[in-house]
């Protein structure tokens, strides 16, 4: 409950003024399900054995660990050994990138990857591969990059939802164009961002790796999954261990595990329902956006999207302000990728896209969920517009008085 400032997301109940907070930071996490959370507790209370052991307890465990194995499995489309428990997509994409590399080749990444491909990708002399103005990839473009690049590469990393822009990437037709154009080198997805909106297995089925963290959809943090195609051998970041066949050595966390496979399973189902909601909230919120704040600028606004995310160009001010004046109205939002929010200086996603320097320090993500209300999208939207209009009128005296 935040300190009440007056401000419109204050309400009466029973006598007493609260301030409400509006969550629309769901791309940087969200909360565990109920469901989820009883599965972590059970698990946690009843299974506590260690999978590697020897006796009745640590087989109990094993039952546990290959049912959500297979469970996993039938989500995804692919078999259970093609499933790997990880500690999230940081540590999935990072077993991807370096695991994948192969002597005298290197990766390529688009440029708008989250760090946790980027970073591992660049650190091994990866290419990029650059998006348009309005954030996807021209195909001509990937096509022949393909061709020019094709005996260098070990792998091709595209994500299938930017976490920044909501821009969704072709991924089955990137994979395809890798498969006949560069065979030699894994394609991999981080689909961090789709679980929610989309049905995996398609995807699974193009690409030969493929990332999931649990927090995205409901599920705990710090767990994710990694999809490798049986037909790829990567090789072990961390050395310990032979737990997930070599690849992920470390004790798994059975009662994260079984919360996030019970997420899963939930978000599977819910898919359409939860895409149709997204899509009313998201679309509400653009347009009273635009009529409270015309000079307001929706990234990538003509290229396929997640409804789950809207990135906004708010010109004359600056992420950080803004966003410390919308906390104040309890108004969470992000100015892009969580582990860099609250950090000076522009994104990489939105300067990749050819945004000038100063103009991409305005941006703001605002990023929905299967409860975003339309109540709360309309209180967001007005906050925005008075914490916009504030903000500009002070920018505009500071440079009046310093020209
Ligand atoms: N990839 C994308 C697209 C993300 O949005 C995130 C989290 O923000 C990650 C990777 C990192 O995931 P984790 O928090 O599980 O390490």
């Amino acid at each position: 409950m935040n300190r009440c400032t007056g401000n419109r997301n204050c309400r009466l109940i029973y006598g007493r003024i609260v301030c409400v907070t509006i969550y629309l930071d769901s791309a940087s996490t969200t909360p565990m399900s109920t469901r989820a959370l009883q599965e972590y507790l059970e698990v946690a209370e009843t299974n506590f054995g260690n999978p590697q052991g020897n006796h009745s307890v640590s087989r109990k465990a094993v039952y546990r660990l290959d049912d959500y194995r297979e469970r996993t499995a039938l989500i995804l489309g692919c078999a259970p050994s093609e499933v790997y428990f990880t500690s999230g997509a940081t540590e999935g994409n990072n077993i991807v990138a370096y695991g994948s590399a192969k002597v005298n080749k290197r990766p390529a990444c688009s440029v708008v990857e989250h760090k946790a491909v980027l970073a591992p990708c660049l650190s091994r002399q990866g290419i990029r591969i650059e998006v348009s103005t309005n954030g996807e990839i021209d195909q001509d473009y990937f096509r022949g990059f393909l061709k020019t690049n094709r005996d260098e590469l070990d792998l091709i990393s595209i994500m299938t939802v930017n976490n920044e822009t909501g821009v969704v990437y072709p991924v089955s037709v990137f994979a395809g164009m890798v498969a006949k154009h560069a065979p030699g080198a894994i394609f991999h997805t981080d689909a961090v961002q789709a679980a929610q909106i989309m049905d995996l297995a398609p995807l699974v089925k193009e690409c030969q790796a493929l990332t999931l963290s649990a927090h995205k959809f409901n599920g705990p943090k710090g767990t994710g999954i990694l999809y490798v195609d049986k037909s790829i051998k990567l090789a072990p970041v961390h050395k310990g261990g032979s737990q997930e066949r070599d690849i992920r050595p470390g004790t798994q966390d059975l009662p994260s595990i079984g919360a996030m496979v019970v997420a899963l399973e939930e978000a599977a189902r819910s898919v359409v329902s939860t895409t149709d909601h997204l899509t009313n909230i998201r679309d509400h919120f653009e347009r009273a956006l635009k009529q409270r704040v015309s000079e307001s600028f929706i990234q990538s606004q003509t290229a396929t999207r997640s409804p789950a995310i809207t990135n906004v160009l708010m010109p004359g001010t600056i992420n950080e302000e803004m966003l410390f004046l919308l906390d104040a109205e309890g108004i969470c939002a992000s100015g892009g990728a969580a582990c860099a929010s609250g950090a000076l200086g522009a994104s990489h996603v939105i300067t990749a896209m050819g945004v000038d320097e100063r103009l991409a320090r305005s941006a703001l993500r605002f990023s929905f969920s299967k409860t975003s209300s339309l109540e709360e999208i309309d209180n967001a939207v007005e906050a925005v517009a008075l914490c916009h209009e504030k903000l500009s009128e002070t920018n505009l005296a500071i440079s009046t008085a310093n020209p």
